[in-house]
């Protein structure tokens, strides 16, 4: 038997594990959800040991129904949730308290405070990050108030970590405490450009060094998996948040190719090479991965409703039984006839930032019926995702060859084929749509020797499906601009 590769995919609902052969073909997967915690609204938070056993289980169980021997298995890489904030006990591993999910919003005001005093161009300057309190820094500050822990963490008690840190803390042999720089690039803590933790921001918000963990590659050898959960130690050789190891496994290693994977919300990342990026539309900058000491950068923009969109139309509207049915009902019009959805549902996020705009259904006629509603909803999807892509090409001065996608909704060939035309560049689906996954394991490979080079990892990737822009350019243009008048009608809407 050749050697295996394992993907741990901490992710914010379940916990996944993926066997994969070096070749990057999935052997076997298993996957263990576990509770969301709603301590009040808008707040969000996890069961550490939740975390730590469904990610257990899931390894164990993917490796049973692989059938590989433990022996095969040449190492592990964590991918995980990110910016979601964990504090324990340096000597026993007991956490202080839940996890604060990235979702959370108990900070909201921390943040307001912050840049109220004048912080938020040090906070984007430092860290590539718009002040937010999705970011770590002020979770950790939360928790750090709240229970009082300030001198336990001077004292060294206590360690801080995110889910890449928490796991490799639990799963490693003599426990590290340790996180990879992609990780540690969203905590609005970390200097991207010194790859340090940041002093100043450090005191702005308290927060002891102390309790900080060491800054490592994204691709090394952490150490050796407890022998208690497999039977045997195996290296744990790469960490990296979720979308950073996705760029990675979508072979996005050249500096100017994207990815947008297509899940709940979208994230749309680009390689900018050793260029430190800085958006002037609203986009973050962070780092792709660190590998032999040297990071890579991205430019990263999202969309909050994009899967969720068709979620919306399926159990809110009721205007289609499944997400895949929607395909066949844009299809069955030409055209939305006019109509434009702007799932502006929370508001709007880059490249616009407009927390006060709300959805939107316009240009409706007496004919519009189901269909064109459906067909627009998938549309908005693809506006909103080229919207990203125009502000990368506008921050970086040029567009991108092609978009390589990935995620739930990639699977709509109608939403892929509007995606290339409404761009006019490329799309293009890979065969292994776990590119979080494949991206880990890679990442892990290229530690131990699998792979000799970063290059030769782009091996384990492989085309599946291209969708070729195919719309004339005053289609397009009519299209987006269209877009842009209907973002006009939902921004601002809500009275403040
Ligand atoms: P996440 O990881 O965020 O849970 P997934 O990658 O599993 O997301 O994708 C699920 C999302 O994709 C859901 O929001 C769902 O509505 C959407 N989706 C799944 N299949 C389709 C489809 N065929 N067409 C459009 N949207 C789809």
């Amino acid at each position: 038997m050749s050697k295996v590769l394992i993907a741990l995919d901490q992710g914010t609902t379940s916990s996944r594990a993926v066997v994969f052969s070096t070749e990057g073909r999935i052997l076997a997967a298993h996957s263990v959800e576990f509770p969301q915690i709603y301590p009040q609204p808008g707040w969000v938070e996890h069961d550490p040991l939740s975390i730590l056993n469904s990610q257990v289980t899931a390894l164990t169980e993917a490796v049973r129904i692989s059938g590989v021997s433990v022996t095969d298995i040449a190492a592990i890489g964590i991918t995980n949730q990110r910016e979601t904030t964990l504090v324990w006990d340096r000597k026993t591993g007991e956490c202080v308290h839940n996890a604060i999910v990235w979702q959370c919003r108990r900070t909201a005001s921390m943040v307001d405070d912050l840049i109220a005093k004048g912080w938020g161009d040090a906070i984007r300057e430092k860290t590539g990050l718009i002040p937010d309190a999705y970011f770590s820094g002020t979770k950790l500050a939360w928790l750090l108030n709240e229970l009082d822990l300030r001198d336990a963490a001077r004292r060294g008690e206590l360690c801080f970590g995110t889910v890449d840190s928490f796991l490799a803390w639990h799963l490693v042999e003599g426990h590290p405490h340790v996180t990879d720089a992609t990780n540690a690039s969203r905590t609005m803590l970390f200097n991207i450009a010194t790859q340090d933790w940041d002093d100043e921001l450090l005191h702005v918000l308290d927060i002891p060094r102390e309790m900080l963990p060491q800054v490592v590659d994204s691709s090394q050898v952490i150490g050796m998996l407890d022998p208690a959960i497999l039977g045997r130690p195996i290296p744990v050789a790469a960490m990296a948040g979720d979308q950073h190891a996705s760029l990675f496994g979508q072979a996005c290693l050249k500096p100017g190719m994207v990815k947008n994977t297509y899940g709940t919300g979208c994230f749309m990342l680009m390689n900018t090479g050793d260029q430190l990026v800085r958006s002037q539309n609203g986009l973050l900058t962070t780092v792709a991965w660190r590998i032999g000491g040297k990071p890579v950068y991205a430019l990263e923009g999202s969309v909050f409703m994009g899967g969720a969109t068709i979620q919306w139309l399926r159990d809110e509207m009721h205007l289609i039984a499944s997400a895949s049915e929607s395909e066949a009902v844009a299809r069955s019009v030409d055209s939305t006839g006019g109509v434009y959805l702007v799932p502006a549902f929370t508001g709007l996020g880059a490249p616009y930032w407009d927390m006060y705009s709300r959805g939107t259904l316009v240009g409706l006629t007496r004919g519009t019926g189901r269909p064109h509603v459906v067909r627009a909803a998938l549309e908005a999807i693809a506006y909103q995702s080229a919207d990203l892509m125009h502000a990368m090409a506008a921050d970086c001065g040029f567009t991108p060859e092609a978009l390589q996608v990935d995620g739930g909704a990639s699977a709509n060939k109608f939403l892929m084929q509007f995606q290339a035309d409404i761009m006019n560049v490329p799309v293009v689906r890979p065969q292994v749509m776990e590119t979080t996954a494949l991206g880990a394991a890679l990442l892990a490979g290229l530690a131990v020797g699998v792979y000799a080079s970063v290059e030769e990892t782009t091996k384990a990737w492989q085309e599946d499906l291209v969708f070729q822009p195919d719309m004339a350019a005053e289609e397009r243009t009519a299209l987006l601009k269209g877009w842009q008048r209907a973002v006009g009608r939902a921004k601002n809407w809500i009275e403040h």
